[in-house]
């Protein structure tokens, strides 16, 4: 990763430039914000990265922070068969 990629944080951690900012917008992501955008090193990104996830609380923030509406998690488990059910023809 080009070193200009990262900035610090504090003497210890680092971040993607651009995404500690009350606006973040990481150096890497390529494409326009509420359109369409991507990652420019998605295979080689760093394990906080990973970390966030579709519709978590830092997405969503960062979500927020460019005016789009936050998403909503949904319960993705499978639903149980209710074998009780009738069909009504
Ligand atoms: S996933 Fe990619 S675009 Fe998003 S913060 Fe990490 S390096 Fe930047």
């Amino acid at each position: 990763m080009p070193e200009h990629y990262t900035e610090p944080v504090t003497a210890v951690y680092s971040c993607m430039a651009g995404t500690n900012q009350k606006k973040p917008r990481c150096i890497a992501l390529g494409g326009t914000i509420a359109k369409q955008v991507s990652c420019g090193m998605y295979e080689l990104r760093s394990s906080s990265c990973k970390e966030v996830q579709i519709a978590d609380e830092q997405c969503n923030k960062a979500r927020l922070a460019h005016h789009m509406l936050p998403f909503v998690q949904i319960d993705t488990d499978e639903a149980d068969n209710d074998d009780s059910f009738e069909y009504v023809s």
